[in-house]
């Protein structure tokens, strides 16, 4: 079986979560298998291992479990980006749109070096908001978004078009 198919098949779907109309994409299940894990994990770093990564930046709070595992295997630093008033430092904040009103997240100051080419990674793509918000944050603080990384993409929204659209890069997903 392919990786992807391996990937699809050891989500759960939870329909009404967190609320009614919303088709939840539990990856707990996909986190329990380690010999899956350990394949996605060589296959991401087969992706990138070849280009020049200076950082990865992924969203609280699912992001962060592959986004260090990848910073770590490439070597490179962990950046955390995280909802409004999370962070202890002084930080930059991004709004972005969501279905209903608007969220905003954050991330310190000083964490990309004018210049560093930054992964953006998270685990699903749904609308692009989440990373579209998190590439305009890197951007901010003087970084360049290298390419955007997910372990899923929900094909049926608009994410990967918009992502294509606003960065002209076209978003690497697993399944
Ligand atoms: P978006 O900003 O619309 O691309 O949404 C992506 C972010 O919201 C990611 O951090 C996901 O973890 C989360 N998310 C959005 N839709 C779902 C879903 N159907 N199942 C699980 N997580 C989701």
């Amino acid at each position: 079986m392919q990786l992807s198919e391996k990937i699809k098949h050891s989500i759960r779907d939870i329909q009404d979560y967190p609320k009614p109309g919303v088709l939840f994409r539990d990856i707990t299940p996909l986190l329990a298998n380690p010999v899956l894990v350990r394949e996605m994990v060589q296959q991401l770093i087969k992706d990138y291992s070849g280009q020049k990564i200076d950082a990865i930046a992924s969203t609280e709070a699912r992001g962060f479990i592959f986004g260090s595992v990848l910073a770590y295997e490439l070597g490179c630093p962990f950046v955390p980006v995280r909802k409004s008033g999370k962070l202890p430092y002084k930080t930059r904040s991004q709004s972005y749109a969501l279905e209903y009103g608007t969220a905003s997240i954050e991330m310190h100051t000083d964490a990309i070096q004018p210049g560093w080419r930054v992964l953006v990674h998270d685990d699903l793509l749904a609308t692009g908001g989440t990373a579209g918000a998190t590439a305009d944050l890197v951007q901010a603080l003087g970084g360049v978004v290298a390419g955007f990384s997910f372990i899923i993409n929900l094909s049926f929204l608009p994410g990967e078009k918009n992502l294509t659209e606003r960065f002209g890069l076209a978003p690497h997903y697993l399944a």
